[in-house]
């Protein structure tokens, strides 16, 4: 018998494991020993130091991004974030216009959100990415109308890594009276970050895919007139009246840590992912067959060096993936009792739907090692070649 031992952990896109500072940060707000008050507590002391917990790991989400800490509204996610986004600001902006304008390969919390936004009498127009998985501002500037409210484009896309330049995309919102909303969920830590140099409205962060825990997140709210969101969910009148609820001090503490760690090793993380990218290419090259559809191999940037979605052609993706049990990775289609869906993301770009079928994601992070990437090269090299062999007689 050999020891079980754990999958190698190629799935960091899907969430990261929290980095052990974070969770030591954690551990010092929730037993009766500790900081647990209520941070909206106001009459005792043990409220008011929660209360200064809180607003440190504001100051540290806030200084990842370049905004002010008054702009943080502390959710539980960034789907919250997004929904938060989206139906706060265009029922709190009817006047200026019912028109949204999106794209269709957005993460589910975007894409849902604009359809319940079109039940509720919205409009949304739904904006193509090209090949490489980007919005051309041209692209968006023929869509903008004189009632487009809100513009969301996300910077990160989360299946294939591809980034917006939604530096370029928020003028064009700007130009025609248009606010700019960005989920950054995948970018933070990957790209440079500046609300005020790039011109963000409303950006929706995770704490879970930057080694923070999960079930925390954020949305940046500019502070200006022009930027009115509606609560969603209402209470005590929590977060500038934007989102009620009260506030998981070691949740949000671990999440301001994440961020700090973040700034801190920007340079460290990206050097050492840059590396297994360049490793994990390289191994795979012997390999016949095999299409990135993340952009790859340009001076552009076009795609943060973390997220590999691979096609292996001639390949099923589902056998793939059941082949490499060691691995773990994801495919974005969606399994129905039926049949499986390949990735909406995938046939977004235009990806052939059997190729779709054939593609994997693979997101490597922090704590990957380069044995991790060996390992899985070989793997992933003996599955393949086992998955297009022919099937052979059965007698031996
Ligand atoms: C993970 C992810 C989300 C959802 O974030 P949660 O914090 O898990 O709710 C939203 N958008 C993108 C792009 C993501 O990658």
């Amino acid at each position: 018998m050999t020891t079980p031992t754990l999958p190698i952990y190629l799935d960091y896109a899907a969430t990261a494991p929290a980095d052990a500072r974070v969770v030591e940060v954690m551990q010092r707000y929730l037993t009766v020993d500790q900081l647990f008050a209520n941070p909206a507590s106001r009459s005792h002391m043990l409220g008011w130091q929660a209360e200064q917990v809180i607003e440190q790991a504001r100051r540290q989400v806030a200084d990842a991004i370049g905004a002010d800490p008054r702009e943080i509204v502390w959710t539980s996610g960034a789907t919250e974030a997004d929904n938060l986004a989206l139906i706060g600001f265009m029922r709190a902006n009817r006047e200026r216009g019912l028109h949204l304008v999106t794209s269709t390969i957005e993460h589910k919390a975007i894409v849902d959100t604009a359809h319940a936004l079109e039940k509720e009498g919205f409009e949304v127009t739904w904006l193509t990415p090209g090949q490489d998985g980007r919005i051309e501002p041209e692209q968006l500037r023929a869509a903008m109308r004189d009632d487009t409210a809100l513009v969301s484009l996300m910077a990160v896309n989360n299946e294939l890594g591809s980034i917006n330049d939604i530096s370029a995309l928020a003028a064009v919102a700007h130009e025609f009276g248009a606010a700019f909303h960005t989920d950054a969920a995948q970018a933070v830590g990957r790209i440079p970050l500046d609300v005020v140099a790039q011109q963000i409205d409303l950006m929706s962060l995770s704490g879970h895919k930057t080694y923070g825990p999960k079930g925390v997140g954020a949305l940046y709210v500019k502070r200006h007139p022009d930027i009115r969101v509606e609560a969603l969910i209402h209470g005590g009148g929590h977060e500038r009246g934007m989102r009620s609820g009260t506030l998981p001090t070691h949740q949000i503490a671990g999440m301001g840590e994440a961020f700090a760690l973040m700034q801190q090793q920007y340079d460290e993380d990206n050097a050492h992912i840059m590396g297994l990218q360049q490793r994990f290419l390289r191994g795979l090259e012997g390999l016949d067959g095999v299409f990135s559809n993340t952009p790859l191999n340009d001076t552009e940037k076009r795609a943060v060096p973390n997220i590999l979605n691979l096609a292996f052609e001639g390949v099923d993706g589902e056998s793939l993936l059941m082949a490499l049990r060691d691995v773990a990775v994801s495919t974005g289609s969606a399994c129905n009792s039926a049949s499986v869906d390949p990735s909406y993301v995938l046939l977004g770009i235009g990806t052939p739907r059997s190729l779709a079928l054939s593609s994997l994601r693979f997101s490597f992070g922090r704590f990957t090692t380069e044995a991790d990437i060996d390992h899985a090269l070989a793997l992933i090299r003996h599955a393949v070649s086992g998955l297009r062999t022919p099937p052979r007689q059965a007698a031996d």
